[in-house]
């Protein structure tokens, strides 16, 4: 495996870091995951201006030009075998003396890219659904952040894991009040359906902008899906027909165990068949262009 590491290609053996690195000491850094279908990045413009405000979330100057970003990435998809992969963009604000405070003046930042191979689900994971568990969201207040400390993200992910479940649906605030809502997974976005209608929760500092999202969204106005962008009640979660995940690697999947409790039918629904399948011919019109 060929990786990026602050202007060279290396095998991932031989790159290295300093232990003083912030982002080894603070979790102090960014990053972004890009799925590449048949060799191009997928919505590259869009992952690009997430870490552009996952940076300025930061207050870390972006290191490289958009320009500069795409020729990294482009090499790296060229060092790597597979058509479809995941690529992995990691920036932290650099090595210094360990102290909160920013490096004063700063220091170069860590730019580290690589590319992993994209598992996307497979076959019997689209058919029979996914089962998944519910627990407070008690991450900080900037989740809208793509920041590489991921502490509470690990630990909700375990307890789906634990649990024998493939995520973890995140509710605020952190009891199960009247007045609890749906934020997102520990890894993806969430979307439910009732009576047809696809509720998504809406774009703020509690979560983390999908990029599948979006699309699904687009998809689903473009194709007379009736949809609404609102805060999703915890009630409504537990009442829903169907619940969907979203993620760059996960791309559409369909919930259909929450809390032991099966989803609407237990099985995969009709807005998930149709969401997962104009998602499918998205990819591929996208990849011809
Ligand atoms: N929310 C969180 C917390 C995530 O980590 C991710 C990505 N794994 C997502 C949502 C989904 O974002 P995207 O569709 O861009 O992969």
């Amino acid at each position: 495996m060929t990786i990026y590491l602050n202007g060279q290609y290396l095998p991932i053996e031989e790159a290295k870091i300093s232990v003083l690195d912030r982002g080894f000491i603070f979790g102090d850094g960014v990053y972004e995951v890009i799925p590449v279908y048949s060799r191009k990045a997928f919505r590259l413009e869009e992952h690009l201006r997430r870490l552009q405000h996952s940076l300025d979330g930061i207050r870390l100057a972006n290191p490289h030009s958009n320009a500069e970003w795409a020729a990294i990435i482009k090499q790296i998809i060229a060092h790597n075998t597979g058509e479809d992969q995941s690529l992995y963009l990691h920036i932290t604000r650099g090595v210094a003396r360990r102290d909160h405070a920013f490096p004063s003046p700063p220091v170069q930042p860590t730019v580290f890219v690589m590319s992993n191979p994209l598992l996307t689900p497979p076959a019997e994971l689209l058919q029979s659904g996914i089962a998944c568990i519910t627990a407070p969201d008690n991450r900080w207040l900037r989740c809208d952040i793509k920041a590489i400390a991921l502490l509470p993200n690990v630990l909700l992910r375990q307890m789906a894991v634990d649990a024998g479940c493939a995520e973890t649906i995140l509710i605020r605030p952190e009891s199960m009040t009247d007045g609890a809502f749906m934020t997102e997974g520990a890894a993806s976005n969430i979307f439910a359906v009732k009576n047809g209608t696809l509720l998504a929760p809406p774009k703020n500092n509690l979560m983390l902008p999908g990029i599948t999202y979006d699309v699904v969204l687009e998809l689903a106005a473009a194709n007379g899906i009736p949809h609404e962008v609102r805060r999703i009640a915890v009630a409504e979660v537990f009442a829903a027909d169907e619940l969907l995940l979203t993620s760059s690697t996960k791309e559409v999947l369909a919930i259909t165990q929450l809390d032991g409790k099966q989803v609407g039918t237990g099985k995969p629904g009709a807005v998930f068949a149709q969401l997962h399948a104009l998602y499918q011919d998205f990819k591929r019109d996208v990849m011809r262009a």
